[in-house]
């Protein structure tokens, strides 16, 4: 029988949504095959390892240490690579992520098996599963086969769908030991930033603003509108340049890449740059002064106009909703 892992991520002790994406994507390659969610930490596996199965997961492994406590390329790599040996897959699967970016390559150069990375649509063609994937920079996809032995696919986050939650699936839940060893980096505490709500990178919608936004104050009311909308606040680069926003929020080539059913860029020109990051979000609507600006040429929606005046219309009328 066939059988796919799946690389659990949490963060905060909660599943991020992508994991449960990468369950919907492992069913797409082997639909009749066994996805198998693994799942690293300290403690406390057992209730995500439960999410898993709901989310269609129908066996889950999971290791609990000590080191595992805190997210490291060495301590995670040493573990998931003990479940593949242990379970032999066909493919692995897991979020493009920071930490699926860092982790998969790891293992599968270890392992010295393919990797399928940052890919937004799996099909069925002909028999043979085709990979699809955006290349430079959103412009052009590529579609791949896998045409032998094991292969790492990273996925897209917010790009294929989760299953529906069934909490009637039912499925077993094993722990696994695994030595941890010689660990170069020793991760003593973690210290995040206050968090601005949504996660941009899973978000839904997101509101951005460029450097058009003149100040970190310009910002509070692309917040306003965000916590209305429950959305995630994103930036261009410009901005994040120009000390108005921080850099975690900047989304592009060299930021993040987003892809929301819903992207309202306020004062953003749209260099390649940034349109690397969001260009393949659902739905693009654009506020710019200027009617040659670039973002315009992939906007489905666009307002022609300055921004202060328009925000403020929209927030007033979404207020109404
Ligand atoms: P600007 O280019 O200054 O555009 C501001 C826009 O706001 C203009 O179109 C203007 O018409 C409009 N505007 C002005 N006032 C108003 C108003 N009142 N109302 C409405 N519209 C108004 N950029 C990224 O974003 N992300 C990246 O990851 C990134 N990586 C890069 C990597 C490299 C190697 C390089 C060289 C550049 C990178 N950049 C990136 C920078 C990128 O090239 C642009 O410089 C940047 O995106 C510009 O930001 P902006 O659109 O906010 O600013």
């Amino acid at each position: 029988m066939s059988k796919v892992l799946v690389i659990g991520e949490s963060r905060d002790g909660t599943l991020r949504n992508v994991t449960f994406e990468a369950i919907a994507a492992a069913k797409k390659i082997k639909s009749d095959g066994e996805i198998v969610g693994v799942l690293c930490g300290d403690d406390n596996l057992e209730e995500l390892a439960q999410e898993l199965i709901y989310y269609g997961a129908n066996r889950v492994v999971t290791v609990a240490d000590e080191k595992l406590g805190h997210y490291t390329s060495d301590g995670y790599g040493q573990a998931v690579k003990a479940v593949i040996e242990d379970e032999a897959p066909d493919a692995i699967v897991m979020g493009h992520t920071a930490i699926g970016k860092d982790l998969t390559p790891k293992i599968a150069s270890k392992l010295n098996t393919g990797l399928i990375s940052d890919v937004t649509e799996i099909n069925e063609e002909d028999g043979e599963t085709v990979f699809i994937r955006p290349i430079y920079s959103g412009k052009a996809f590529e579609k791949k086969v896998i045409k032998e032995g094991l292969v790492f696919v990273t996925i897209r986050p917010n790009n294929i769908p989760a299953l529906e939650r069934d909490e009637s699936l039912s499925g077993e839940v094993e722990s696994k030991d695994v030595e941890i060893k010689d660990l170069r980096t020793i991760i003593k505490e973690v210290i995040r930033k206050k968090s601005e709500g949504v996660d941009l990178s899973e978000a839904s919608i997101v509101i951005a603003g460029g450097r058009a936004v003149k100040s970190k104050e310009g910002f509070d009311s692309l917040y306003e509108l965000a916590d209305l909308l429950g959305a995630a606040v994103g930036a261009s680069r410009g901005a994040c340049d120009a000390g108005y926003c921080d850099y975690s929020l900047q989304i592009g080539q060299t930021g993040k890449v987003v892809t929301p059913d819903l992207y309202i860029a306020f004062g953003i020109s749209g260099a390649i740059q940034h349109l690397a990051g969001m260009s393949n979000s659902k739905v693009i609507v654009a506020v710019n002064k200027d009617p040659e600006a670039n973002i315009f040429n992939i906007a489905d929606y666009g307002i022609v106009g300055d921004m202060f005046e328009v925000l403020p219309l929209l927030i007033e009328e979404v207020k109404k909703i």
